[in-house]
């Protein structure tokens, strides 16, 4: 059977695939414009070189001097509206100086080597080094945000494959004769460059797809599992976090704590300045709370003006301490135009595994019920659990 690549096929099916992924794109960008940047300029891209497709493909009907220079502008176009595309989902400047002088100095070198001074293999290294500038652009900001997950490596490496790809052309055509040719001939070589290419274009578009649904779910995951006003864990958030506190604690045993906080007369700020101004106060509330404690302790509002913070591995002195520290940072923080408030405080503490959940922070609830008749602004200790005790 004989091997053969079909440059009009080749171009064909990647044009189709960039109309399809245009569409995929332009429904992510409309769906998830705010969370997701970049993704429009991606699909205008796609556009852009499914237009180019067209051009290529229409050669024999309009004359070369007009299907060329005007199919290799879409094709730059293309690929930098990706590159732009990209910066802008990193969330760096659109970089529209590097796009435009780079599709200009195409458009000239494709002029004169095309019009003024025919030769094919100029043309060919031009084109090659210019476009590998907004390939290597993209490589550089992948590797400035890379994270240690599969999508962020699969799409570097695409990245990195293409620019070789592009600058082997550009080096052959500069240095070997006869090495490159026309695109469209029936050349084994130049098929495999041009299937090569298609391909890696196509692949990387899936790949900067899966960059975007990668950051599209962390976006989600984050909303589920915080409170949208201060920033801290809600309900489902607190119970993630404190299964995973729970399974460590399986292998190494020692005390938790968690204490149970609520703002103290916080009807009457509300009355009294409003429901935005009470809305302030429990943002710098959390805001105080978050400041004091350690990175591995987590913070949610279970509710209203009610608060939760769980401390793994700390015993009953160091939570009282905690306790004090937030208590006086929220007496001396206290912020110009924001009404003071004061908080309540009960801690309960978890020193063996067989507590519930439930248990623990019924504990910790009695005692700031407490902490409340006591007079607020105070903070009391959960009496132990009868097995503890
Ligand atoms: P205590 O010291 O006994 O806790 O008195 P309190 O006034 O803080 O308690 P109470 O339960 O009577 O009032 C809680 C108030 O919290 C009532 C409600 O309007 C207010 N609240 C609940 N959620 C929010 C919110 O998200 N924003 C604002 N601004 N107020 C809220
Ligand atoms: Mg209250
Ligand atoms: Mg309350």
């Amino acid at each position: 059977m004989k091997f053969a690549l079909d440059p009009f096929t080749i171009l064909f099916t990647t044009t189709l695939t960039c109309a399809v992924l245009a569409v995929a794109m332009y429904s992510m960008h409309v769906s998830f414009r705010r969370e997701v940047a970049g993704v429009g300029h991606w699909a205008c891209g796609l556009l852009c070189m499914v237009g180019a497709g067209g051009l290529f493909l229409s050669r024999g009907l309009l004359p070369d001097e007009l299907a060329l220079p005007a199919a290799n502008t879409c094709l730059m176009w293309g690929i930098g509206l990706s590159m732009v595309g990209t910066r802008r989902f990193f969330g760096e400047p659109p970089g529209w100086t590097v796009f435009h002088a780079v599709w200009l100095l195409e458009l000239t070198a494709i002029l004169w080597w095309l019009l003024a001074e025919p030769n094919f293999p100029r043309r060919a290294a031009a084109f090659s080094f210019l476009v590998a500038v907004f390939y290597i652009d993209q490589l550089r900001l992948v590797w400035r945000h890379r994270t240690p997950h599969f999508t962020s490596w699969f799409f570097g490496i695409l990245l990195a494959l293409q620019v070789l790809n592009v600058l082997t052309r550009g080096v052959a055509a500069m240095f070997i004769s006869g090495a490159v040719a026309d695109l469209m001939q029936r050349s084994p070589l130049v098929n495999v460059y041009l299937a090569l290419a298609n391909f890696m274009a196509l692949l990387m578009t899936v790949a900067f797809l899966m960059l975007a649904t990668r950051k599209l779910q962390k976006i989600l995951e984050q909303r589920s599992t915080h409170d949208p006003l201060t920033g801290v864990l809600n309900r489902r958030g607190f119970l993630q976090c404190f299964s995973g506190v729970r399974a460590r604690r399986q292998r190494h045993v020692a005390p938790l704590s968690l204490m149970a906080i609520d703002l103290d007369l916080f009807k009457a700020i509300n009355d009294q300045h409003g429901h935005a101004q009470g809305d302030k106060v429990l943002v710098h509330v959390a805001a105080v709370m978050m400041r004091s404690v350690r990175q591995c302790d987590f913070v949610a509002r279970f509710g209203g003006e009610e608060f939760v913070v769980l401390l793994p591995e700390t015993a009953l002195p160091h939570a009282q301490q905690l306790a004090l520290r937030i208590q006086s940072l929220l007496h001396e923080c206290r912020q110009p135009g924001l009404p003071h408030c004061t908080i309540s405080i009960g801690i309960a503490c978890q020193e063996t595994t067989a507590e519930s959940l439930d248990s623990l922070l019924s504990r910790a609830d009695a005692a700031l019920y407490r902490a409340k008749e006591n007079g607020r602004n105070c903070t009391e200790i959960a009496a132990p659990t009868p097995l503890a005790a």
